[in-house]
Formats: C-alpha cells, structure tokens, sequence
C-alpha cells in the first residue's frame, strides 16, 4: 500500500515507524525537522526541548519504544519538585511538612483537599464530564479552596476559558499524579533530552519511509481507489495535525475539537531563583502560569547554565510582544538584573493542546473517519491529557488498524 502521513510530531513517525517495513510511506512535514511539539533547540554541545518535557512511570507505550530504539538505558528518574508562588513568596509543596506549613489554606482544607485526592482514584469521572470543574471543586471542597489553589492552576493552562473546563479532567488529572511519594514526584527524562527519542526515531523511519520536510499538506482529494496529496496519488492517508486543519477545510460533519496554543520562552540564567523548586506555579497573576526550572530537574552540570522555561498558554493569536511581557515581569518579580540573562528563545505552538471542556469525551475522534484514518492529540490514548505517551499510543493504534483494513 502507498500510504501518506501528515505531520512529523511523535505520532505521524510512531505510525511511519510500524508501517514503514510493510508499505510505501510518504511523511509529510511542514517544518524543517521533525518532533512537532517535542523538538529541542541545539544550544553549543547539548539539546533541550522548545517547550518543557518530562515523562511520568505509568508512561509504559513510550518505554516500550524506547526499549524497541535501544535507548531505554538512557532514561533516569529523577525528583521533580513543585510550588507554589503567590502573595510574592516562593511555598514550596512536596513533603507533608511543607504541605502542613503553607499558609493560603486552613488545615481542614488541607485535609479535605487531601482526600479528594486520595477518592480520585476510584471516582468514576464519566458523569462529571459535562460538570465544570469549578462546580464540582466549590461544592466539595467550598469557594475558598477553588480560590486559592484550582483557578491559579486552571487559569494557568486554559486563560479566559478555566470555566468551561471539565470536572472529568480535572479529577482524571488528579488521580494520575496522586501516586507521588513523601517528598516529592520522581519523573522521567532522557540524558540527552528526548532529542535522543526523535533523532532515533526519525533516523529509523528514515531507513524505510520517504521524509518530506518543509512540505505541508497543502491539498487533499479523494480519488476512486484512494487519495491524492500535494498531487501524489495514495491508498491510505493517516493525518495527525488538528482535523480542521487539514487542507480543504477538515473532515466534513466533525465538529471542531477546541484547541489553545503555547508559548514557551527558555532563559539561560547565571543563577537559580526558584528556591530549588522544578514547577513553580504562579499564583500570583503573572504573564506566564507556571516558572519551570529545568535545571533544578536535570542536572546543572549538564548544561552549564541554568535553564528557566516560562510558560503560558492563550487562546486565538499569540498575545503581542509576548516574550517581552514576560521577561520584563520575570526580570522584577524575582530581582533577576536583565544583563545577567545570557540568552533566551522564544517557542509558539497555536495548537498546543485540546481544550478539555464540558463534553469533550464525546469529541473524541475514532481513528478513521469518512475514509480517513486520524491520530494524535484528539485520540483516546490522549485523554485526559496529551502526552508523547499517548502520542506514541494512537500512532501504533492507526499503524494496527491499517494493518488490520489491508488484511481484511
Ligand atoms: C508546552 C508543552 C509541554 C508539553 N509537555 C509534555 C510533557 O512534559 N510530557 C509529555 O508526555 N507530553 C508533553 N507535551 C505533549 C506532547 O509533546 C504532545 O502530546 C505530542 O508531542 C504530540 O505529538 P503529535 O505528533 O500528536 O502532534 P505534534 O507534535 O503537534 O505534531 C504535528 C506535526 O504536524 C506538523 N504539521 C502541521 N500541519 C501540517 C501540514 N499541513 N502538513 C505537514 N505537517 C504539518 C507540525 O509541524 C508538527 O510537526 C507537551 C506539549 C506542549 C505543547
């Protein structure tokens, strides 16, 4: 089969990878390399990521690829940290301890917020997917607690659209990263950033696949026995970029799954300012939701320079002069003089991520639609979050499916 696969992120070369041996596959990418939302900025003799990566131990479709590329053994385990910033002080939020001394909630809280937590493993989330996730937290756990520790961290992912976000998720979300340990979560990286994952990954694909880089899927047919794409005729067309994206206006009668964009803007500092701490989310209204230090993650001395992500997230176009909003804030919120920033660069996805609104379980996408075969972001391995994990899942899901259609 002459197969065509639109978008070179983590689940375009997943599918390229599995059907690379048994087909002709053509992949088509509009940037000038491959890994999407996973691509690394090469700075002197090390790699880090555009936007800040790291994988969680349930996280078993992507070990299995790494195990299947032979770079398993550079995966390590390291703690990841988190806080909180509000009031202009930095809280750190791992061990009880700290738990106990933070001063925005009263200790019923704590404890009521501690076994939310602790049920949200067992809830079953199906009927609270058209709940808001405001509802629900203000009436199990009161105003005060969605106050003072959800809407920060709902208005840092989602902006003006926090309200519309689902209960479902939120406590789907919670019950995923409830598993931490006494101080702190261990979470996954790769030595060498997971730049090691796509330069493997891609140099395979390469060995069967045709790569088209810098060539956008800028139109699509449907033909008597298949598809023509940018002009080439194909048996099969597998699309991973959002679905209204796709050339000729999407796949009629899907309705639009809702998206929201990203900005990332990495510093390289001469000193550490977070008190230690890997994510610190902001409380205090910021121009960026969360100040993760990668850096205080992955060894300093790998890098020789510590690396500071800023990021936020917005809806429609990318707020103007963004990077500079944040630097200034950056600069005289944690008294770091603006000649000390070595270097900073700035990444923007507009199609960061799904919304995940009241309903959304129901917009999930099956893996073909009206002939077309769809994976990525939107795909049931992806819920309740987005993840390489459920990229490397749906890729495999439609590289099987295909496999199954031939055969049939
Ligand atoms: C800020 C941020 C932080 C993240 N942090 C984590 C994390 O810590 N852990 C984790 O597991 N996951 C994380 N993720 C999620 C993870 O990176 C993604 O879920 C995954 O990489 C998505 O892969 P994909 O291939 O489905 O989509 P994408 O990576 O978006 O790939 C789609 C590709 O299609 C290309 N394309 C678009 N239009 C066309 C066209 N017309 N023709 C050809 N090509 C086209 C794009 O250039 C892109 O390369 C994060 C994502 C973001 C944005």
């Amino acid at each position: 089969m002459k197969i065509c696969i639109i978008g070179g992120g983590l689940t375009g070369l997943t599918a390229a990878y599995h059907l690379g041996r048994d087909h002709e596959v053509d992949l088509y990418e509009k940037r000038r390399h491959l890994g999407g939302c996973v691509s690394s900025y090469e700075i002197g003799d090390y790699h880090i990521e555009e936007f800040y990566h790291h994988c969680f131990s349930g996280d078993t479709r992507l070990f299995s690829l790494m195990e299947s590329l032979h770079i398993a053994d550079r995966l390590e385990w390291l703690k990841g940290t988190s806080g909180y910033y509000a009031d202009g002080t930095v809280y750190p939020l791992n061990s009880p301890g700290e738990i106990l001394k933070y001063p925005l909630l009263s200790l019923m809280d704590k404890a009521r917020l501690a076994f939310l937590t602790i049920r949200s493993r067992k809830t079953d989330t199906a009927p609270l997917d058209d709940v808001t996730a405001r509802d629900y937290i203000t009436r199990e756990l009161g105003d005060r607690v969605y106050r003072s520790f959800f809407e920060p961290l709902l208005s840092s992912k989602f902006g003006d659209r926090k309200d519309e976000i689902s209960a479902a998720w939120l406590i789907s979300r919670i019950a995923i990263r409830s598993h931490r340990g006494l101080s702190g979560e261990q979470l996954g990286y790769l030595d060498g950033g997971f730049f090691r994952l796509i330069d493997t990954l891609s140099d395979q694909v390469g060995k069967d696949c045709v790569m088209r880089l810098q060539d956008p899927a800028t139109t699509l047919s449907r033909e008597a026995q298949g598809w023509r794409v940018n002009g080439l005729r194909y048996d099969a067309v597998i699309s991973t970029i959002p679905p209204h994206l796709l050339p000729g206006g999407g796949v009629p009668g899907i309705p639009p799954i809702p998206y929201q964009g990203a900005a990332c803007l990495l510093l390289s500092l001469e000193q550490e300012v977070t008190s230690g701490i890997y994510w610190l989310n902001m409380k205090d209204k910021a121009p960026y939701g969360a100040v993760i230090t990668h850096t205080n993650f992955v060894p300093l001395e790998r890098y020789g320079e510590h690396l500071v992500y800023l990021a936020s997230y917005f809806q429609g176009n990318v707020p103007a002069r963004i990077d500079q909003v944040m630097l200034d804030d950056f600069c005289t919120r944690f008294r770091v003089p603006p000649d000390t920033i070595r270097w900073h660069r700035m990444a923007v996805d507009p199609w960061a991520g799904p919304l995940y609104t009241t309903g959304f379980r129901n917009r999930i996408l099956p893996y073909q639609e009206k002939g077309l075969y769809l994976a990525g972001m939107f795909s049931r391995p992806n819920y309740p979050e987005r993840s390489m994990n459920g990229a490397v899942a749906a890729g495999e899901e439609v590289a099987a499916l295909i496999a199954r259609d031939k055969e049939a």
